[in-house]
């Protein structure tokens, strides 16, 4: 763990019910927009600073660390979406991670609104897909890390900045990626004994816990 981490991941300590990461698919995981042009390719672009974190991620999962990994995509194509999932678990090489995503939301999916070409991503869809794969949605906005090369989804007013991670620039197949990951790369990093107990208490006395606040209240909230 490098020193900053360290410093993140004592101030950080894992959420109960575990983290919740979104990703989205194109220019974040993979380079090339057209679904096509991906799988006629010898192999898909993928974004190997993404494809670590993503590993880091299932290692996080099993560790109950982070509790859903999503994919929350406008592109329409499901099906791409699995294949490029299915690249992921054979580049993971562990069995057990056969499934890499606890749920994939494409731009067709029934529950996305308004169909059209660009619908809004937000804590709606995320909830759902908790929900879906039988994960708590207790304090959701405040466990998801959302990770996307678009700044302006809807969830950006919904959860806490540093939550939300942008892909830079978004990724496209050869490019390189400046992406800052350090705080992302953090939460995941395995806990040591001991400590995430005593920072607990030290960061409950300075943020008390509130009890239940209102819905305008919740996504006033930024830390
Ligand atoms: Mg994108």
């Amino acid at each position: 763990m490098t020193e900053e981490n360290e410093n993140i991941s004592s101030y950080l300590p894992t959420p109960k019910n575990g983290w919740i990461l979104v990703f989205d698919l194109d220019n974040t995981i993979v380079g090339d927009y057209s679904d096509q042009r991906s799988i006629d390719a010898e192999e898909p672009s993928l974004n190997p600073s993404v494809v670590e974190i993503l590993r880091k991620a299932t290692e996080a999962r099993e560790r109950a660390i982070v509790s859903g990994i999503f994919l929350l995509t406008n592109n329409a194509d499901y099906f791409f979406a699995k294949v490029i999932e299915l690249t992921l678990a054979m580049k993971f090489k562990k069995h057990r991670y056969k499934v890499v995503f606890d749920y994939i939301m494409a731009r067709n999916h029934p529950f996305r609104s308004p169909p059209d070409d660009d619908p809004p991503k937000s804590l709606r869809e995320v909830e759902y897909m908790a929900k879906e794969s039988g994960i708590s949605t207790e304090n959701l906005a405040n466990r998801v890390i959302f990770i996307d090369d678009r700044a302006t989804h809807e969830i950006a007013k919904e959860i806490p900045k540093e939550h939300y991670i942008v892909i830079t620039p978004p990724f496209v197949r050869g490019g390189d990626d400046r992406t800052d990951f350090h705080f992302l790369e953090a939460l995941l990093e395995p806990k040591k004994g001991g400590r995430q107990r005593r920072t607990t208490r030290k960061r409950l006395q300075t943020f008390p816990l509130k009890r239940k606040k209102s819905k305008k209240q919740k996504s006033n909230t930024s830390r």
